[in-house]
């Protein structure tokens, strides 16, 4: 069983189809899927569809290419959403210096403050890091709770810093890609620390590179981390998800 643990299934991108796509899904052995928040209305979207599915867990949280829009109203907002029990991490959010879509201050404070909300809830948190590695380190040996680096594609600054607070490293279709560079990083990360996901409906693997990412897909990013470190991908399969159960809580035991 493999479980996808970063999926934006409430983008519009997926309402033609969407139980299509779960279908699909659970012919691929996808047993579980984390479906992210990226703003207030995207996370009150998969609250909503989450609780309809066994088999499908929620996030919350603000983006920071949405930072900007982060206010004393929006903390309120996810911090009823985190005490739901479908709503099983905070996230995503973090910081991109690619974009710059928000300042990069607002960024910082959104992610700061989001790290507190997620502490106080005991639930992890789902960051995204783009271009902003030393600040993202920075930010990550303050967080004191259980932290999953989405999408993993940083330096070694943010490894080491994620390897010391025994972060969880989420890969995806990137590794895929002929462009994919950080293998150091996918041969080293400790197998209990493993996460694969596919954040459809972008970042499709090869080779649906370019079409709409969805669950079913997370098979071949399995397939290419065990390719890449040299282990049966039963064994990716079995290990990502225990991790993703230890992680993110019983309800990861419920299949779709
Ligand atoms: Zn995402």
């Amino acid at each position: 069983m493999l479980v996808d643990a970063h999926c934006h299934l409430g983008d519009a991108a997926f309402d033609p189809d969407r139980d299509a796509v779960l279908a699909r899904a659970r012919e691929a052995g996808v047993g579980h899927v984390v479906v992210i928040g990226a703003t207030l209305a995207e996370s009150d979207r998969a609250a909503a569809l989450v609780q309809a599915h066994p088999g499908l867990s929620a996030t919350a949280g603000v983006h920071p290419h949405e930072a900007r829009h982060w206010s004393a109203a929006a903390a309120v907002r996810l911090r009823d959403l985190l005490a739901l029990p479908e709503v099983v991490a905070l996230g995503e959010t973090g910081l991109d210096y690619h974009y710059d879509h928000s300042p990069r201050d607002a960024q910082r404070r959104a992610f700061e403050a989001q790290l507190i909300l997620a502490r106080e809830a005991r639930k992890p948190v789902v960051v995204h890091a783009r271009e902003a590695d030393d600040d993202v380190a920075a930010l990550l040996r303050g967080a004191d709770t259980p932290v999953v680096l989405h999408s993993f594609s940083s330096g070694p600054g943010v490894f080491e810093a994620g390897m010391a607070i025994a972060a969880y490293f989420s890969f995806s279709g990137m590794i895929t890609f002929k462009s994919w560079t950080m293998t150091d990083a996918l041969t080293a990360c400790p197998p209990d620390r493993l996460l694969v996901e596919t954040d459809g409906p972008y970042l499709a693997p090869v080779p649906h590179r370019g079409k709409r990412n969805e669950p079913a897909f997370v098979r071949f990013v399995a397939e290419a981390v065990a390719r890449s470190r040299g282990e049966p991908v039963e064994s990716i399969g079995q290990w990502t998800t225990d991790n993703a159960r230890r992680l993110f809580g019983a309800r990861l035991a419920t299949t779709l």
